[in-house]
């Protein structure tokens, strides 16, 4: 019957889980339940004086085996979390999560891939993915073709958009035809974090 539900009270908090759970990976949960101790319920729930918040997280490791992913893209790893746990991974004796975060094993987690995208204009960032971090933005000229139409006429963009009238004056040398012109462009390097699951081995 070891798999049936108990309560834990900690620091307040009511965690509803199961004996197997939590004996799996925890020294402290597994000297808790030998026979060497007293039953540890009192009123229907063991009560264990830690936080409530940094358990949560310990007790979804003991339940899935995953290692707990605290980043985001501005602030990077939240080390005060980890910290945190890593306290608390030593009070209930889960070697492999302390040892998980001792060797920062949760830099394996995200990885960072750079891209850069070319822009005609400079307000990058209202038209990038959300995703992405822009690292640098940078200006650059580059050659470009373009068609002149001798006559002026804006919908004359390609050779082919140009009527009689127009090459007949080009004929006659005035301006126009294919040219080459230098232009601005916003080369943006951004990059991405994609989050990779760790799970104990
Ligand atoms: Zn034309």
């Amino acid at each position: 019957m070891s798999d049936s539900p108990l309560t834990l009270n900690v620091g307040g908090t009511l965690f509803t889980t199961s004996k197997d759970t939590l004996t799996a990976e925890s020294e402290y949960f597994r000297a808790l339940f030998s026979e060497n101790f007293a039953s540890p319920l009192h009123n229907g729930s063991i009560f264990i004086d830690r936080d409530p918040e940094t358990f949560a997280h310990i007790l979804q490791y003991l339940r899935t085996n995953r290692f707990p992913i605290f980043h985001n893209s501005n602030k990077g790893f939240d080390l005060e979390l980890y910290a945190n746990i890593r306290s608390d991974a030593l009070f209930y004796g889960i070697d492999s999560l302390v040892e998980f975060i001792e060797k920062k094993r949760f830099e394996e987690q995200v990885e960072v891939i750079v891209t850069q995208h070319t822009f005609s204009h400079d307000f990058i960032s209202q038209t990038l993915s959300s995703k992405l971090v822009i690292e640098s933005v940078h200006r650059i000229e580059i050659e470009e073709e373009y068609w002149k139409c001798p006559r002026g006429i804006y919908a004359h963009w390609s050779s082919n958009r140009c009527g009689k009238e127009c090459w007949k004056r080009m004929e006659n040398g005035d301006e126009g035809g294919s040219m080459t012109r230098t232009v601005p462009k916003w080369v943006a390097v951004c990059t991405e974090r994609v989050y990779k699951e760790v799970t104990q081995v």
